[in-house]
């Protein structure tokens, strides 16, 4: 589903992403670790070309996208189709109610039909426990619940894979167990995701495939959770013990 191939990225000269290779099979989910400002955040923004890596390739579904050269418009859209993407800080557009963040992209970007995308933006609130604040605006909601509404947001556009970039740091603790359900819950049904996070026993529980960033590097990845429970470079098991 997804291939990663040698992409570099650089902020002013600073080389925040040094080599990268990895790859996502189809209904695989994959938790990226590491210290903060090791490129977790970069690598995932990436992904869907919020940033623009310098070099590599990124394969996502059909589509290709080698950065020796300067993007098209047409390949930019052509491999964002295929991502939906939950950040840290919900993003839910403040003057639109749930329904109203839900159902704006498939009719405005993919000219869905209005009654299809709305019966379908009603299906994925209920999914996400979030029905009956359907007419809500998002200041009048807490963060759990915006950000299960962000989640069924990025879910209304079926993307082939779902990006959550540390998508509970922004929450009170009590209300990051409603959020990591529902996650758990798309994983459950198949849901290919890259997940950036903080939580250690949820990406336990959760990874079919866990890597370990640290300055820029991949250094460590491994099948289920062994990256966490057996560690074998010494930077990962310095991070683990910090954490303990
Ligand atoms: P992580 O998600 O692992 O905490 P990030 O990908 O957010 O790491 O950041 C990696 C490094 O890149 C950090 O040093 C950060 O300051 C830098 N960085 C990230 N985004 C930008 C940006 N837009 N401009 C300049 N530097 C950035």
């Amino acid at each position: 589903m997804i291939e990663v191939t040698s992409l570099k990225k650089s902020f002013d000269n600073v080389e925040v992403l040094k080599s990268i290779d990895f790859t996502v099979n189809k209904g695989e989910v994959v938790c990226l670790i590491g210290p903060s400002g090791s490129g977790k955040t970069t690598l995932l923004r990436c992904l869907n070309l919020l940033e623009t890596p310098d070099a590599g390739t990124i394969a996502i579904g059909n589509s290709r996208v080698s950065f020796n050269s300067i993007l098209k418009k047409r390949e930019i859209k052509e491999i964002r189709q295929y991502s939906g993407m939950v950040f840290q800080g919900f993003h839910l557009f403040p003057h639109k109610t749930v329904i109203e963040n839900l159902v704006t992209a498939p009719i405005t970007v993919k000219k869905d039909n209005k009654t299809t995308v709305k019966q379908k933006s009603e299906q994925l609130l209920e999914k996400v426990g979030m029905s009956e604040h359907k007419n809500k605006y998002p200041d009048a909601l807490s963060g759990g619940q915006q950000q299960r509404a962000a989640i069924a947001r990025a879910l209304v556009m079926e993307p082939e894979v779902m990006l959550f970039d540390e998508p509970t740091s922004a929450l009170d603790p009590q209300l990051v167990r409603e959020v990591l359900k529902v996650i758990e819950a798309l994983a459950n049904e198949g849901q290919t995701m890259v997940i950036v996070t903080h939580e250690m026993n949820f990406a336990k529980r959760i990874a079919d495939k866990i890597l370990f960033m640290d300055e820029g590097y991949i250094v460590e990845q491994g099948e289920g959770n062994q990256v966490i429970t057996k560690p074998q470079n010494h930077r990962t098991k310095e991070f683990l013990s910090l954490l303990e």
